[in-house]
């Protein structure tokens, strides 16, 4: 395997792509923070099957952290990042500093509409501004034909999705499902500032999520009440704090009252100093459908 070109700056990165577009190469790009584990190589993976050449961005993008301590404990692994992306035959790794990404005088933002008020808009405020600025600064230096999101930021995608469409970007988007760690943990760079216990205190998250599925597959189609046996099960978890715990339309975010054909569960909770999100799509049954 060779090494991946390390790029530091947006002219860069735009010589780089126009050299692989000019020679007929569809260029795939997956977005990340770094610290890369395995859900990161999942997208690595389906770059490969939908593009020519593979560009990973890291960057830790201010923008869209509401807190600064949690800006100051993100990991950046840098180093190791870069052995995993040759190892995954990337082939140009897309690394800007803060100051390529965002120099003295910037002013320019993407500001996203109705599917970034709540859930986690409503809790991190400025973060999906902070995202779809970011995203449009990379597709802006990439200038991929196709770019891949995980689901595990299952707002996030919708919002990405979105934006592609209202600005006319002109590129693909694909979603990933969620990679987990052996007792479904949703994978994520933050799970390893968790503490032993509110690791361990973690897996509550996805079994909650497994009982909303189940809960939804026996024909229980109330989302209040599917919001509360939710809201019950963590609450038995003394390590979890629970933000919200929402039963959403897929495509548009909005509340529901009943679970329909299709349906998310969303959740946000804090273990400790580190916040987790989760979700799970539900599907009722076909006879219980309200
Ligand atoms: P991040 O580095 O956390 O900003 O994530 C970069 C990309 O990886 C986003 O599109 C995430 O949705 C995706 N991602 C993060 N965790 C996972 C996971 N466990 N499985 C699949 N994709 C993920």
């Amino acid at each position: 395997m060779s090494n991946p070109v390390v790029v530091a700056t947006p002219t860069d990165m735009q010589r780089w792509s126009r050299g692989h577009r000019a020679a007929g190469r569809r260029i795939a790009l997956v977005p990340t923070m770094g610290a890369l584990h395995a859900g990161h190589l999942e997208l690595i993976r389906q770059a490969h099957s939908v593009g020519d050449v593979v560009v990973v961005s890291i960057f830790v993008n201010p923008l869209q952290f509401n807190r600064s301590d949690d800006f100051d404990a993100y990991p950046r692994p840098l180093d190791t990042d870069l052995d995993a992306c040759r190892l995954a035959g990337v082939d140009a790794v897309y690394a800007p500093g803060e100051r390529a990404m965002y120099p003295t005088g910037f002013q320019t933002h993407v500001v996203p509409g109705a599917l970034a008020q709540h859930l986690e808009g409503e809790f991190r405020p400025g973060h999906f501004e902070g995202v779809t600025t970011v995203v449009a600064k990379l597709f802006g230096a990439v200038a991929p034909d196709v770019a891949v999101f995980g689901t595990k930021d299952y707002q996030q995608l919708a919002i990405v999705r979105r934006m592609v469409r209202d600005l006319d970007m002109g590129l693909e988007i694909v979603g990933v499902p969620t990679v987990r760690e052996h007792d479904d943990l949703a994978m994520s760079s933050r799970n390893r500032l968790l503490t032993e216990h509110d690791r361990a205190a973690a897996v509550c998250i996805p079994q909650m999520l497994a009982a909303l599925d189940t809960a939804v597959r026996a024909g229980q189609t109330s989302v209040s009440e599917l919001v509360e046996l939710g809201r019950d099960l963590l609450a038995r978890e003394p390590r979890a704090r629970v933000e919200y715990l929402s039963i959403v339309e897929p495509d548009t975010l909005e509340e529901m009252q009943t679970v329909g054909p299709r349906a998310v569960a969303l959740v946000a909770a804090w273990f400790g100093s580190v916040r987790l999100i989760d979700n799970r799509e539900l599907t009722a049954p076909a006879d219980a459908r309200g």
